[in-house]
C-alpha cells in the first residue's frame, strides 16, 4: 500500500485558532495510525500578512501540543518545517509550465480596470469576478509584453462545464464552472497565491491526504482543475466541520478565547486541550470522552468526522481539564500547582504548608488558573467573596443556631485533627438539632466562601482554630 503523507499548512498569523490545532492533530492522528508521515508546512507567501515571532509561536505551540512532524527540507533535520517563502523558483517554474499547457495566461490588466470592473459588477448586483479582458493574448505577445510590463499570472477555468470535487467527508461536490473566477495565481511581486503554491507542493511532498477545515472547499475545485492541467495525481479530500459557537454562530476571536495560547496561558493542560480539540467534529462510535494519544491515534479514522458543525463547549473542555488534572501523578501536579500559586502571588510562608494547600484543592481544580479562587481562605483573614449558592446556605433559617453552636464547641478545644473535628460537628449537631447538609453545607460555605472545594477536615487541619472561628463570626455577620 501506499505511504500515507499527510501536511498541516497553516499561514503564520500570529496565534493558532483552535480550528487549526484541530486541523493539525486530525492530520497527525491520520499520519500515526497508517504509520505514515505528518509533514508541516508553513505557507508564508503573502508578503503583507508577515508578522513578527509568528512562526516562533506556531512552532512552540505545536510542540507544548506535543504534535511532532516527521520531515522537513533539512536532511537529518526533522524540526524545521517546509517553508514557502523559500521555495519561489519552484512555483514560478511551473505558473510558466502551465501558461505552455494553456492552463493559465499573463494577464496585464491594471488596478484601475479591474476596480472599475468590481464597481460595475457591485452595481448591478453580480458576483465579483475576472472578465476574462486578457484571456485571449497571443502567449508569444504576452511573453514579449511582459518584459517591460507588469502582470500577473491567472488560471483559466473553463468557460462551461463543471468540476465535481469528490470529498471522504462530505461527499461529491458540484462546482459550476462559470461561476469560478480566473484566479490568479502568480501576483504582481512574483510571490504565488495559496492556490499555485498550496497545489503544487501538494503534488510534490506525495501527499496522499488533504486534511484541511471546511473554509478551503470552495477553492478545491480551482485546485482540481490544476491537477488535473498538469496532470497530477489527485490526493483524497476530506473537509473538516466548522467549529461553532454554542449560539451556532462560526467561532471567531470576537466571541471569546479561540487562540490556543490564550488556554494555555489560563493554565489548561495540553492533553486535556488535545483531547477536548479531538471530540470536535469526530466521535468513535461510542460516548468515550476521555482518550489518551494512544487511544486516539489507534480509533482516529476519517470515516467518524461528522459533517455537521462542532459544537465548541467551554464547560465540557473545564470537565475535561478537570478529569487530566485528577490524574496526574503527584509530584507533576504539585510543581504547577505551586507555580499557580506564586503566579497568583500567594505564599503561606512555608513551603510544607504550601503544599499542603495545592494538595487540598487538588479534587476541586477543572484549571490551574482557578487555584487562587480555590486557596484564597488559607491565605486571607476573611472570605473575600461567598459565591451565590455559599451565601444561601449561610443565610438560611437553621445556620445561625450551628454557627452559634459551633462557637461555643470550639472554646473548650485544642485538638482539631480529623477525628476532633468530627466529634465536634456531631456535638452540634445534637445541640442544634441539625444534621445531614443543613449542618455541614453552611459550615463549608462560612469556611471556603464556595459550596464545592477540599474536605471540611482538611480545610480546618490548614485553617487553625483562630481562622476558623474568624471565618464563622463573619459569616455571622452576612
Ligand atoms: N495556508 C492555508 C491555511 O492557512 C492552508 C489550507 C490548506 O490546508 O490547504 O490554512
Amino acid at each position: 500500500m501506499q505511504e500515507v503523507r499527510v501536511r498541516f499548512a497553516p499561514s503564520p498569523t500570529g496565534y493558532v485558532h483552535l480550528g487549526s490545532l484541530r486541523t493539525a492533530l486530525y492530520n497527525y492522528l491520520f499520519a500515526r495510525h497508517h504509520n505514515g508521515r505528518f509533514i508541516l508546512r508553513v505557507e508564508d507567501t503573502d508578503q503583507a500578512r508577515h508578522t513578527e515571532g509568528a512562526v516562533e509561536n506556531l512552532l512552540a505551540t505545536l510542540e507544548w501540543a506535543g504534535l511532532d512532524y516527521d520531515e522537513g527540507p533539512v536532511i537529518g533535520g526533522p524540526h524545521s518545517p517546509y517553508f514557502q517563502s523559500e521555495r519561489r523558483l519552484i512555483y514560478a517554474r511551473l505558473a510558466n509550465e502551465l501558461i505552455r499547457r494553456s492552463g493559465a495566461y499573463r494577464c496585464f490588466c491594471s488596478t484601475d480596470r479591474l476596480e472599475k470592473l468590481r464597481a460595475g459588477q457591485t452595481a448591478r448586483n453580480e458576483a465579483q469576478k475576472y472578465d476574462g479582458h486578457c484571456r485571449n493574448i497571443d502567449p508569444a505577445e504576452a511573453a514579449q509584453r511582459a518584459r517591460s510590463e507588469s502582470f500577473v499570472i491567472r488560471m483559466k477555468i473553463p468557460e462551461d462545464g463543471e468540476t465535481v470535487v469528490e470529498d471522504v467527508i462530505r461527499g461529491r461536490v458540484t462546482f459550476q464552472n462559470q461561476l469560478l473566477d480566473d484566479q490568479v495565481l502568480i501576483k504582481s511581486d512574483g510571490y504565488p497565491t495559496y492556490h499555485l503554491a498550496n497545489v503544487v507542493d501538494d503534488h510534490r511532498m506525495r501527499i496522499t491526504h488533504v486534511i484541511r477545515g471546511e473554509e478551503w472547499l470552495l477553492s478545491t475545485p480551482k485546485h482540481v482543475l490544476v491537477y488535473r492541467y498538469f496532470g497530477w495525481q489527485m490526493p483524497v479530500f476530506a473537509h473538516l466541520p466548522l467549529l461553532l459557537n454554542p449560539d451556532r454562530s462560526k467561532l471567531s476571536k470576537r466571541q471569546g478565547d479561540v487562540a490556543v495560547e490564550d488556554y494555555r496561558a489560563a493554565g489548561y493542560l495540553p492533553d486535556a486541550l488535545v483531547n477536548f480539540v479531538a471530540l470536535l467534529g469526530w466521535n468513535r462510535g461510542d460516548d468515550q470522552e476521555i482518550f489518551t494519544r494512544g487511544e486516539l491515534i489507534e480509533s482516529f479514522s476519517l470515516e467518524r468526522v461528522g459533517k455537521a458543525g462542532a459544537v465548541f463547549n467551554r464547560e465540557k473542555l473545564d470537565w475535561i481539564n478537570g478529569m487530566y488534572i485528577r490524574n496526574m501523578e503527584e509530584e507533576a501536579y504539585c510543581a504547577l500547582a505551586l507555580s499557580g500559586l506564586q503566579k497568583a502571588g500567594l505564599d503561606a510562608g512555608d513551603p510544607g504548608l504550601n503544599r499542603r494547600i495545592v494538595l487540598a484543592v487538588w479534587n476541586g481544580l477543572n484549571r490551574f488558573g482557578e487555584i487562587s479562587m480555590q486557596a484564597a481562605p488559607f491565605f486571607a483573614d476573611r472570605i473575600s467573596a461567598y459565591s451565590p449558592d455559599a451565601e444561601e446556605w449561610i443565610k438560611k433559617e437553621t445556620s445561625m443556631r450551628v454557627f452559634k453552636s459551633l462557637l461555643g464547641a470550639l472554646k473548650n478545644v485544642d485538638n482539631l485533627d480529623n477525628e476532633g473535628f468530627r466529634a465536634i460537628m456531631k456535638q452540634v449537631q445534637d445541640e442544634s438539632g441539625v444534621k445531614g447538609k443543613d449542618l455541614w453545607m453552611p459550615v463549608r460555605s462560612a469556611l471556603t466562601g464556595l459550596t464545592g472545594g477540599p474536605e471540611l477536615p482538611v480545610v480546618i487541619g490548614i485553617l487553625g482554630k483562630d481562622k476558623l472561628i474568624k471565618f464563622i463570626n463573619q459569616a455571622m455577620e452576612v
